[in-house]
């Protein structure tokens, strides 16, 4: 069944490790589907995941701010968590149009998005405030899904895990260790997201394994292979299984594909 998790499973109970990596395919769809098109689409899932082997993985879907209250009670009783796309990292105030991560805990969200390179190169968000948006919510009581990956120019000019490296090292570095419980990474090249542009697994796979590698360094190997790390960028259901295979790949952030039922469960499928 779940190779890779029974397998990991018997390592961290060997190591002694309290979490256990799980796979995490998180659909972020973006400023897409109003209410009816949101409802249809979560009625669409939770119909398809009766008939997929769910097991030590989890689905989030994560629709627009408005979209939240009624994704959190059609999905209550199923599989699927519900996660919001952004966060402010302020505690409330006067902040016209943001949303306070107590609000989101207030209707059941669990889990934010942030540090999506959308919110970094459309709304200019820095890593100080992404930083910032991180303690928030975890202050607050939120799983964060931190993201972050290089731009097509870093990565012909070969400099793509110094900009990993320093992405992280500003956004999240200076948490303690047992933050890490609820931090989960999505690491998402910029030059493959919603470009049809994938990774290839190798490319994946090797960044995937540099970022374990600077977390063992920053904290310790244990922490290092117990956070999940997603990849995200044009994940389809005909490349899913292939980039999921690879040992440091638990999962994936899909953003077109996650707007489909169909295709959503077939890259949750291809999961293991
Ligand atoms: C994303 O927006 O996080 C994403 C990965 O988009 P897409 O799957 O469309 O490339």
């Amino acid at each position: 069944m779940q190779y890779k998790f029974i397998c990991r499973k018997l390592i961290n109970n060997y190591l002694n490790i309290l979490i256990v990596r799980t796979n995490i395919i998180a659909g972020n769809w973006k400023m897409n589907k109003n209410l009816s098109e949101a409802k249809q689409l979560i009625k669409g899932i939770k119909k398809g995941l009766k008939s997929i082997d769910t097991d030590n993985k989890r689905v989030i879907i994560a629709p627009t701010f408005v979209n939240l209250v009624g994704a959190v009670k059609r999905t209550r009783k199923s599989k699927i968590e519900v996660a919001a796309q952004n966060v402010h990292a302020a505690k409330n105030g006067a902040y016209t149009g943001e949303v306070a991560a107590d609000m989101l805990t207030d209707i059941g969200v669990g889990v934010v998005i942030i540090g999506h390179s959308e919110r970094r190169t459309y709304f200019g968000e820095t890593d100080q405030q992404l930083a910032e948006k991180v303690d928030r919510a975890l202050a607050e009581g939120l799983e964060v899904i931190f993201c972050f990956g290089e731009l097509l120019e870093d990565r012909k000019s070969e400099k793509h895990f110094e900009v990993v490296e320093n992405q992280l090292r500003h956004g999240l570095f200076h948490l303690l260790k047992e933050n890490f419980e609820k931090v989960g990474l999505a690491y998402e090249p910029v030059w493959a997201i919603g470009t049809g542009e994938t990774a290839s697994p190798e490319q994946a796979q090797e960044m995937h394994a540099f970022i374990r590698s600077i977390l063992a360094k920053e904290y310790t190997q244990e922490l290092a292979d117990s956070v999940a790390i997603l990849y995200g960028g044009s994940v389809k259901p005909a490349n899913a299984k292939e980039i999921f295979s690879k040992p440091d790949v638990d999962g994936g952030l899909i953003g077109g594909a996650s707007l489909k039922a169909e295709d959503f469960l077939a890259i949750v499928a291809a999961a293991e």
